[in-house]
């Protein structure tokens, strides 16, 4: 049993649909003060509604520097501080290098990595007021584990996150503030949606468990980095996969 976070001052980005409306459910169910972040006004106000609990939204492009300051003075107006950064959000276009445009590199650098240091960084003042400063960073199997055709940049951003984490967990640590990150294997969402039934079903059967996650499973290995149990645990990954990254071979599966 994990010691409530009932009050603390959470930050999801990327909450409005997919993994981090699930970090967001798991954290608000459990009494945290959760503020919504995503682009699209309407999308973060209806999934703060359907989360309920106090669950607010505010509407910010974390790739932008004013964006993940408006973010972080939000949370402090509405929620008296931040004690938790969840960074998720993401995106995940898929384009072989030789058809890559370059701007489209820059793109999703500029979201995943990028937009992870300057959430961090806009948080950080507010973090170090907390007496439980937490941050967990969603990166992905992909990139620093796996490879796949299509993801050369969002496996180079994803591998990035986890650089930016070895040396923010040093740098944070004087504050008393632990940085983790969760590995997603393939979880349902509606990102994941748009790749298609036939990518989904071969995922599953690639996966030892044969199924693919929920968003809650990566919400609860957030919350229990959040938690005051995890307290001497920083600059670590969990990888939450069902597996998947194990089989040497398709035999191995059998
Ligand atoms: P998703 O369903 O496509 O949702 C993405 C969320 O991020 C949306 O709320 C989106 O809202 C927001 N977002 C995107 N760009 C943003 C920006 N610049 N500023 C603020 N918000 C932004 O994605 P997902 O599948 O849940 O993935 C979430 C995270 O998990 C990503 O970091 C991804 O790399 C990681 N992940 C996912 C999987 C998976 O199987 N789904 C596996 C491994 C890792 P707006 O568009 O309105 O901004």
């Amino acid at each position: 049993m994990l010691t409530p976070i009932t009050g603390r001052s959470v930050v999801v980005t990327g909450a409005s649909k997919g993994i981090g409306k699930g970090i967001a459910r798991v954290f608000a169910n459990q009494g945290a003060k959760v503020l919504i972040v995503c682009r699209t006004a309407s999308e973060g106000e209806a999934c703060a509604a359907e989360i309920g609990n106090g669950a607010s939204a505010f509407s910010a492009d974390i790739s932008d520097w004013d964006g993940a300051q408006a973010m972080a003075e939000a949370a402090v107006a509405r929620n008296g501080g931040i004690d938790i950064l969840c960074a998720n959000a993401g995106i995940f276009p898929q384009t072989n290098i030789e058809d890559m445009d370059p701007g489209e590199w820059d793109v999703v650098l500029g979201t995943n990595l990028k937009g992870n240091f300057l959430s961090v960084k806009a948080c950080l003042p507010h973090l170090k007021k907390s007496d439980q400063g937490r941050v967990v960073l969603t990166s992905s199997i992909t990139g620093p584990v796996t490879g796949f055709p299509g993801w050369s940049h969002y496996g180079a951003s994803k591998s990035g996150q986890l650089g930016f984490m070895r040396t923010a967990c040093i740098e944070l640590a004087k504050h008393n503030i632990t940085i983790n990150a969760v590995l997603p294997g393939n979880v349902i969402t509606e990102g994941l949606a748009e790749l298609g039934e036939e990518y989904q079903k071969s995922m599953a059967a690639s996966t030892p468990l044969k199924k693919l996650g929920v968003v809650e499973d990566i919400g609860n290995a957030a919350l229990f980095l959040a938690s005051k149990e995890a307290n001497y645990i920083t600059g670590q990954t969990i990888i939450v996969d069902g597996g998947q990254i194990l089989p040497e071979s398709l035999e191995a599966l059998e």
